[in-house]
């Protein structure tokens, strides 16, 4: 394949942890003969040093006629007291907006290996745990209509949850075609005991079952979802939710795994094409010291594969030569078990190229 992608090394840790992961890029590409061509995108705090603003038109032009983009992570201190509009985050809004980017999914998965790192209970831990979360990205409470006005007893503000059939229809659609994939499972989370707006996310998930009937679908407040996730987490698969309830759950998930080091996710619009990134963010407090784990962006690249190019062995290559690199024990900082010798980011990157023949 002939593939275009934009690259965004971002600020702090961004900077070295795409640079590790391109190295494992060339490398899959080389093996199974793609050709990768990088644009390179100057987004977030960088943007602004230079041009005064996150997200410049030609840089965001460079996104869309790419086939997917890679980024590292935006932000840092230096940014912070500018005002909302110019803040580093928002290159990405901006290009998840531009990109009709409307599905967040983030795996979590505990390794059998890295058990010791999950803050759960010995007993659940030991059971380990493989999840992907969908959550939607670009409707909900977070874009609805929002404002304050006066009442009897002050101000009174407000945020408007709408979700129209159309938009709960493609991301429920997504999941059903990633639990095809997997165990044919969905939990779908919602809160329809007292949300109108989860009441037709629920009609709309049995609706769309119909067309997928191999596939179970569970049906769970968020209340109980948040509980279970820390009482019985291997009992999720496929789980698709809302933007809200998704951008706290998700959150929740990732921190029993015990490590944002090692956490992708991708954000997938209709045509397959998506912004892949590290969950984490741009860690200030260690950035240029070469000790970020770089196996999240790298596993960022596995992702991209599997869900907007279709190349399933170059994904399994990458998950594999991550594992593998983690059975043999090797460790950065992140995720150090007692009387390891912690690998800076370059060490650990090399041990994962070695894995990739
Ligand atoms: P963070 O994820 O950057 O860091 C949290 C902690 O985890 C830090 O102690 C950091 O050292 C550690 N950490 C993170 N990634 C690591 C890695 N790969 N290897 C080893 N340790 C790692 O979160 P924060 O400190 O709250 O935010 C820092 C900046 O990043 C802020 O400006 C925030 O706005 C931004 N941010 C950006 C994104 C993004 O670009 N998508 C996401 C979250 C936060």
């Amino acid at each position: 394949m002939d593939i275009k992608l934009a690259v965004i090394h971002g600020d702090g840790i961004g900077v070295e942890i795409v640079d590790a992961a391109l190295k494992v890029l060339d490398k899959v590409a080389k093996k199974y003969k793609h050709s990768f061509r990088y644009e390179y995108v100057t987004a977030g705090g960088r943007a602004i040093d230079q041009f005064g603003i996150p997200l410049p038109d030609e840089e965001l032009k460079k996104c869309l006629d790419s086939d997917s983009v890679l980024l590292g992570a935006v932000g840092g201190e230096k940014w912070d007291t500018l005002p909302g509009h110019l803040r580093p985050e928002r290159a990405l809004l901006g290009i998840r907006k531009e990109l009709g980017l409307f599905a967040n999914i983030r795996p979590a998965k505990l390794l059998p290996i890295l058990k010791d790192a999950c803050p759960l209970k010995r007993e659940i831990a030991e059971k380990g745990f493989d999840m992907v979360i969908l959550r939607e990205l670009t409707g909900g409470i977070y874009y609805g209509e929002r404002g304050r006005k006066n009442g009897p007893y002050g101000q009174i503000a407000y945020d408007t949850m709408e979700y129209s059939e159309k938009e709960i229809e493609r991301i429920v659609r997504m999941a059903y075609q990633i639990a095809m994939t997997r165990k044919k499972q969905i939990i779908s989370i919602d809160k329809a005991n007292v949300l109108e707006s989860s009441r037709l996310w629920r009609e709309v998930t049995h609706r769309l079952n119909k067309e997928y009937p191999e596939v179970k679908v569970r049906d769970m407040l968020v209340d109980n979802a948040a509980m279970q996730l820390i009482r019985c987490p291997a009992q999720f698969d496929v789980v698709v939710t809302s933007n809200m309830f998704g951008d706290i759950l998700s959150d929740e998930a990732s921190q029993i795994t015990g490590s944002i080091g090692l956490l992708p996710s991708a954000s997938l619009g209709e045509s397959g094409r998506g912004m892949y990134e590290p969950i984490h963010g741009s860690a200030p407090d260690i950035a240029g010291k070469g000790i970020a784990n770089p196996i999240a962006t790298i596993l960022s690249l596995e992702m991209m594969f599997r869900y907007s190019f279709k190349l399933e062995n170059e994904a399994d290559e990458i998950e594999n030569a991550v594992y593998r690199t983690l059975e043999e024990g090797h460790r950065t900082v992140d995720i150090l078990d007692n009387g390891t010798r912690p690998l800076g980011t370059q060490e650990m990157t090399q041990k994962i190229l070695e894995k990739i023949r």
